[in-house]
């Protein structure tokens, strides 16, 4: 191999759909490329796929009256997968939709002013105690929890408290609501919601609601979530969408 031969601006790893573009890409941005293929042959499992685009949420859904929702994306890919999906692989791709561990953060970055990059890399943790497990193992430094998970993370493990530092506090934030199907008979939605909202009356409501560290529900309503709703269109104004 001569010395122009060996040398090269960009080097690509994999000629699968990803590593085909990157490469095509810097090739026809001037680069001298190699793309290297472990394979007997290239394609990857790009060559295998359906070419399949999956959405979720989208304007067109939602100006055809569509409903949609992440856990319905949840729910499709687990059956698509016949169960053997990682859960953990599928909330990467999901939990941008989750206020207390993306929007509110991404919002705080926005009113701080850093928006170009604070995090060093910005990985998923999946769930909330997906995350607790990423910084007690120590694949990640940082990250947003709900605090209503913490404590009760906490209570359960008192270990935890020393074992994270909280660096700061950022809301309050509406509650997660309890929600129910829509499809729910009507009269059993009624019930359900009568028996949570009289739960802290009864002595033995109490002790449940206690069990789970709180004190009573309270009825709320859609224009409760607004806070919420006007964290994201503030980023998404700006065009600060994705947390880094
Ligand atoms: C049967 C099937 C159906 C699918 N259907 C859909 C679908 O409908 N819609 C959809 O969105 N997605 C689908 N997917 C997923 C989609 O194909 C992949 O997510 C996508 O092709 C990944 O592209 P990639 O370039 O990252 O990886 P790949 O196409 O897998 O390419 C990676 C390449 O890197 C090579 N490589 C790996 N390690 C090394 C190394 N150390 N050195 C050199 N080379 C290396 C591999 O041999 C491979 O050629 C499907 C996948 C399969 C298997």
């Amino acid at each position: 191999m001569s010395a122009d031969q060996d040398t090269f601006d960009v080097v690509v790893v994999g000629a699968g759909l990803a590593g085909l573009t990157a490469a095509l890409t810097a090739a026809e941005a001037g680069a001298h490329v190699a793309l290297l293929e472990k394979g007997a042959e290239y394609g990857g499992s790009s060559s295998r796929s359906g070419g399949g685009m999956v959405f979720v949420c989208t304007d067109l859904q939602e100006k055809a009256g569509v409903e949609d929702s992440l856990d319905a994306l949840r729910d499709d890919l687990m059956r698509a997968s016949q169960g053997r999906a990682q859960p953990e692989i599928i909330d990467a791709y999901n939990n941008t939709g989750s206020h207390s561990g993306y929007n509110v953060v991404r919002h705080h970055l926005l009113e701080l002013g850093e928006t170009g990059g604070y995090f060093g890399r910005v990985v998923s943790g999946g769930t909330h105690q997906g995350s607790i497990r990423g910084i007690l193992d120590g694949t990640i430094d940082t990250a947003g929890i709900d605090s209503t998970v913490l404590e009760t993370e906490e209570a359960a493990r008192p270990e935890l408290r020393t074992a994270l530092r909280t660096i700061a506090v950022i809301g309050p934030s509406p509650i997660p609501p309890v929600v129910v199907p829509r499809t729910l008979d009507p009269a059993l939605r009624t019930r359900l919601r009568d028996l949570l909202l009289n739960m802290g009356a009864d002595p033995a409501g109490r002790a449940v609601l206690a069990a789970g560290r709180m004190t009573r529900f309270v009825p709320v309503a859609d224009a409760d979530y607004d806070p919420i709703r006007a964290m994201a269109r503030r980023a998404e104004a700006t065009g600060f969408l994705t947390l880094r």
